[in-house]
C-alpha cells in the first residue's frame, strides 16, 4: 500500500531494464506477482517470478484484470498482444523486485529494525510492535512475510509517515541473507535464537550463525544472545552491541524466574548494575525467551526500565492465522481480529475473495490504527481495496471510518463502537453471507465473533489450509508438463470438509474434481464451485440433477450407459460429456477389456454423449509386491484405450494413477491424474522422510480432572485399572465421534501439554478417559487426538486399518475449522 509515486521510467533505471515504454506517464504505487491477488491494478507492477510455474504464463490474466507493466524476462512475449501496457525487460525479475525494494528502502532515514533467528521471528516482531505503538508509528512485515520475495514486499511499504520499520527475515539455505541485507539495510538488529531448523541448506552449524549475521554487518546496534553464538569465531557485527541471557552475565541478565499461577512467570534481573523486573504473562520457556529478547531490544532502545516492566505484563498472544468457521443463518466467518492495518486487511481480503458459497461477501472493519496517512486518504485507498476484492457490503466500527462514509460506494452501515453495533444486531441481517472480521484490538471484535460464529462442540477438526495448498504443489512438482489434474472430493474431501477444499482447489488452478455421489457434486456447485466435476456412482435416480448442475457421470456399465442415453434423448442433450471406466483388474467397477468393441458401437451409433475422458484405477499402486500387476494394468489400459480411440476416432484424457500411482509411476501419468489422500498428507508409498506437510489435526479439551486411589477403577465394567492409583482426564469424544471403541484401554494415545500418554477404560459415546498421571494439566487444556505428534498412520496401524478410514469416520458432529497461517 504505497504512497511514493514512482514513474515507470524511474522504476526501469533502477531496476536496470531494458524498457518497451508506451504509456510513459504510468507510476507505480503496487507490487504484484500472484495474479489472483492484485490491488490498485492501474498503478500496479507486476513480475512475472519464475517458481513453480513460468510467472510469464499469468500475465494474460494480469492484464484482463487491469495490470498495465510487467517486468519480464522473456523477450519473445508478443507485447503486441497488450496494447497500453509497458514491459520492462530484465534478466531476472526476482532481482529487480529486490532492488526496487532497496532503492524505496534508501528514501527513508528512521529506524530499521531487523529481525532473524530459527525460531519466535514473527512472535518477536508483533510483540516489539505491540511493545513500541506508543511512541512509534511502525511498518511491520505482514505475518510472515520474510522470504526472497516477503522481505522486498514489506519494505515497499515504508512511507514518509512511519517513523520505525520492523522486517522480519527467513533463509532456508545458504547465500540468500546478503540479498535480504541489501534490501533492508537494518540499523538495529535483532537475534532471537539459533536452532536446529533448516539445517539441510547449511554445511555446519557455524557457517549457519555467519549466515545469519550476514543481515547485520552494516547495523548501527545488534541485539543477541552470546549462548547462541558459542559456536561461532567470527567477528560479531554491529557498530555497537547489547547482550541478554538467562542465568549468564550479560547487558541484560535474568537471575530469577518464578512461575506464577502457572500463567505468568516473573523475571528477576541485572542490568547497568541495577535490579530490574519484568512479568511475562505466558509461562511456557520459549515464550519467556521471546519476551526477554523483547525486554532487550527496549533497554537497548533506551527505555527506562520502569516502562518494560508495566507493557510486557500486557502483551497478547500472537495468532496469525485467518480461521474460517461456520456461522448463524447459513454463514461463513473469517475472523481475523488480531490486529489491523492495510497489508494485514489485503491478505485477509484475498482470502475473503476466494470464497464462493455464499452470494455475498461482508466486511465487518473497525478504525485502522496507526495507518501513518491522514483518515480521508486511508479509507480512501480502503474503498479502492474493497472494489478490487469484491466486497459487497461493509459494516464499519469506530468514529473515523463512519467520518469517512462517503467514500465507500457499497452496500454500507456505520457504528461509532462495538456495543452500538451490538446493539444493532437483529437490524443487520445476517444471512447467507462470508464474512470478515478485521477489527483492531481495542475494538474486541471476539465480541462479535462470538455473536456470529455457531456454537461448537469442543472436539474440532483443524484443517491447514496452507499444509494442504503445500501437498497440492508436491504433487504438482511431480507431474510432467500438460499433465493435468483432477482431485478427488468424495467422502466429504476425505473428512476435511466440502466446498472449503473444493474452494481452495478451484483457487489453485486444478483441472477437475471428483465425488463419489450427485449430492455431493450439487452441493458443490451450490457453493460456486464452476470446475468441472466428475461422479464416479452417478444413479439412474440422481440423472436429472446431475444434468442440472452440469455434472459428468462415470459410466462403467451397459446398463447405464443405456438409462443415461434415454435421459439424454428425453431432455434432448447432445455430446453430453461423460467419463468411461474401464475395469484393468481392480475387479470393482468399469468394462471389461473384451467389451470395448461393443461399447465403442454403441458410442458410434448416437451423439447423445462425448466421451472426456476413459480411465481406470489401479488395485495396489503402493505396493512394490505387486508392481508386476501394476505394470500389466497400466499395459492392459493402454490398449484399450488405444482401441477406444481407433473406434469412436477422437481423443480424450487417458488417466489412471492415484496418489501412490503419481509418486511411484511417473509413467503413469498419461493425460490426468487422480490425487486423493496425499492432498492430506498421507501417502503410504513414500517411506523416508515425507515432503508432505500434515493437514489435519483433531483436538478436544480436559472437563474433568481427577485422582484415583490405589484399587479403583475407571469407565464401564471396570475395565480401565491404576492399581497405583493416578490421575485421570475426561475428555470431550467418544466413539460418536469416530474415535474407535477398539482405542480403549491404553491403545490409543494423545497429546496433553506435550506428553503422550494412553487411553485408560473403555471408550464411550461421548467422552473418553486418558492416564495423566504424573502430567502437569488443568481442565480446559487442549488435547490433540491426532496430528503431527500423533500421526493419523500410527493410529490407524494400531486399529489395523488405513487412514482413509479413520480420517472419514470423524463424525459431523465435529465441526471442521479451516486455517491459513
Ligand atoms: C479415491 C479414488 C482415487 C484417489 O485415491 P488415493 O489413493 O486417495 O489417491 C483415485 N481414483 C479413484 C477412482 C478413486 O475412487
Amino acid at each position: 500500500m504505497s504512497h511514493k509515486p514512482y514513474p515507470i521510467t524511474q522504476v526501469a533505471e533502477i531496476a536496470g531494464a531494458t524498457a518497451y515504454i508506451t504509456v510513459p506517464e504510468a507510476v507505480i504505487q503496487t507490487l504484484s506477482y500472484d495474479s489472483r491477488k492484485l490491488s490498485d491494478t492501474e498503478h500496479n507492477l507486476f513480475f512475472a517470478l519464475h517458481g513453480r510455474r513460468d510467472g510469464h504464463t499469468y500475465i494474460p490474466d494480469a492484464y484482463r484484470s487491469g495490470v498495465r507493466n510487467f517486468v519480464i524476462s522473456d523477450k519473445k512475449i508478443d507485447r503486441q498482444a497488450y496494447p497500453g501496457a509497458n514491459f520492462l525487460v530484465v534478466n531476472n525479475p526476482l532481482k529487480a523486485l529486490q532492488d526496487l525494494a532497496a532503492y524505496h528502502r534508501r528514501q527513508f532515514t528512521y529506524p530499521v529494525i531487523a529481525i532473524t533467528g530459527s525460531n519466535g521471528k514473527t512472535i518477536v516482531k508483533e510483540w516489539l510492535y505491540q511493545l513500541l505503538s506508543p511512541e512509534y508509528t511502525i511498518i511491520r512485515s505482514p505475518k510472515s512475510y520474510n522470504s526472497q520475495i516477503g522481505v522486498p514486499l514489506s519494505v515497499w511499504q515504508m512511507t514518509d509517515d512511519h517513523t520505525l520499520a520492523i522486517i522480519e527475515t527467513g533463509i532456508s539455505k545458504a547465500d540468500e541473507m546478503a540479498a535480504l541485507a541489501h534490501i533492508i539495510q537494518p540499523t538495529i538488529g535483532v537475534l532471537t535464537n539459533i536452532g536446529d531448523a533448516h539445517n539441510e541448506g547449511f554445511l555446519t552449524l557455524q557457517d549457519k550463525i555467519a549466515e545469519k549475521l550476514t543481515l547485520f554487518q552494516e547495523a548501527d546496534l545488534f541485539i543477541y544472545s552470546p549462548k547462541y553464538l558459542q559456536a561461532y569465531s567470527g567477528k560479531i557485527p554491529g557498530k555497537k552491541q547489547f547482550t541478554w541471557c538467562i542465568n549468564a552475565p550479560a547487558d541484560l541478565e535474568v537471575i530469577g524466574e518464578e512461575v506464577l499461577e502457572n500463567r505468568y512467570r516473573y523475571l528477576r534481573g541485572i542490568y547497568q548494575h541495577n535490579d530490574v523486573q519484568c512479568l511475562v504473562p505466558f509461562a511456557d520457556a520459549a515464550s519467556v525467551e521471546n519476551a526477554v529478547c523483547c525486554w532487550a531490544v527496549m533497554l537497548a532502545l533506551g527505555y527506562h526500565p520502569a516502562i518494560p516492566d508495566e507493557r510486557l505484563e500486557k502483551l497478547q498472544p500472537v495468532t496469525m492465522r485467518l480461521e474460517l468457521k461456520t456461522g448463524i443463518n447459513n454463514c461463513s466467518v473469517i475472523d481475523d481480529s488480531y490486529s489491523l492495518d492495510l497489508a494485514s486487511l489485503t491478505i485477509a481480503l484475498d482470502f475473503l475473495k476466494q470464497q464462493n458459497q455464499h452470494p455475498r461477501r461482508t466486511l465487518i472493519l473497525s478504525d485502522i490504527p496507526q495507518a501513518g496517512i491522514k483518515p480521508e486518504e486511508l479509507y480512501q485507498q480502503v474503498a479502492h481495496l474493497l472494489e478490487s476484492k469484491q466486497v459487497d457490503r461493509l459494516i464499519g466500527v469506530g468514529p473515523q471510518i463512519s467520518a469517512c462514509a462517503e467514500s465507500f460506494p457499497i452496500d454500507k452501515q456505520f457504528y461509532s463502537s462495538t456495543e452500538e453495533l451490538l446493539n444493532n444486531w437483529s437490524s443487520l441481517n445476517f444471512s447467507d453471507e462470508t464474512i470478515l472480521l478485521k477489527g483492531a484490538r481495542v475494538f474486541e471484535f471476539e465480541k462479535i465473533s462470538k455473536q456470529l460464529i455457531q456454537k461448537v462442540h469442543e472436539t474440532v477438526l483443524e484443517i491447514n489450509l496452507n499444509a494442504l495448498e503445500h501437498n497440492l504443489n508436491y504433487y504438482k512438482s511431480l507431474l510432467h508438463p500438460n499433465v493435468k489434474l483432477m482431485v478427488m472430493v468424495k467422502a466429504f474431501s476425505y473428512g476435511s470438509g466440502s466446498f472449503e477444499i473444493a474452494n481452495l482447489l478451484q483457487f489453485n488452478k486444478v483441472d477437475y474434481l471428483a465425488v463419489a455421489f450427485a449430492d455431493e457434486g450439487v452441493a458443490l456447485r451450490k457453493a460456486g464451485i464452476t470446475l468441472p466435476i466428475m461422479v464416479m456412482n452417478a444413479e439412474e435416480a440422481a440423472y436429472d440433477t446431475l444434468i442440472e448442475h452440469r455434472l459428468e457421470p462415470e459410466i462403467y456399465s451397459f446398463r447405464i450407459l443405456h438409462d443415461f442415453i434415454t435421459i439424454l434423448k428425453q431432455k434432448n442433450k447432445t455430446r453430453y460429456p461423460v467419463h468411461l471406466k474401464i475395469d484393468t483388474g481392480m475387479h470393482r467397477l468399469g468394462f471389461m477389456p473384451h467389451e470395448v468393441e461393443a461399447l465403442v458401437s454403441i458410442l458410434n451409433s448416437s451423439d447423445d454423449v462425448l466421451v472426456k475422458s476413459v480411465f481406470s484405477h489401479l488395485a495396489a499402486s503402493e505396493d512394490p509386491v505387486e508392481d508386476e500387476f501394476t505394470q500389466r494394468q497400466v499395459q492392459l489400459f493402454a490398449e484399450t484405450t488405444h482401441h477406444i480411440e481407433k473406434g469412436i476416432g477422437y481423443q480424450f484424457l487417458r488417466h489412471i494413477a492415484n496418489t501412490s500411482g503419481i509418486s511411484r509411476w511417473p509413467e503413469a501419468q498419461l493425460d490426468m491424474v487422480r490425487l486423493g489422500i496425499g492432498l492430506y498428507g498421507i501417502d503410504s508409498s513414500i517411506k523416508q522422510k515425507s515432503p508432505l506437510e500434515t493437514v489435519t489435526t483433531l483436538k478436544t479439551s480436559i472437563s474433568q480432572i481427577k485422582h484415583i486411589e490405589p484399587g479403583e477403577t475407571v469407565g464401564y465394567n471396570r475395565r480401565g485399572k491404576l492399581p497405583e492409583g493416578g490421575k485421570i482426564a475426561t475428555v470431550k469424544i467418544g466413539y460418536a465421534d469416530g474415535y474407535n471403541r477398539k482405542l480403549g484401554n491404553g491403545v490409543g494415545k494423545m497429546q496433553v501439554n506435550g506428553h503422550i500418554v494412553p487411553t485408560i477404560g473403555s471408550i464411550c459415546m461421548d467422552m473418553c478417559m486418558l492416564d495423566i498421571t504424573g502430567v502437569h494439566a488443568e481442565e480446559g487444556d487442549e488435547v490433540i487426538v491426532f496430528g503431527e505428534s500423533v500421526p493419523v498412520q500410527q493410529l490407524a496401524d494400531q486399529l489395523g486399518t488405513i487412514p482413509y478410514e479413520i480420517l472419514t469416520g470423524i463424525s459431523q458432529r465435529v465441526k471442521r475449522v479451516y486455517y491459513y497461517e
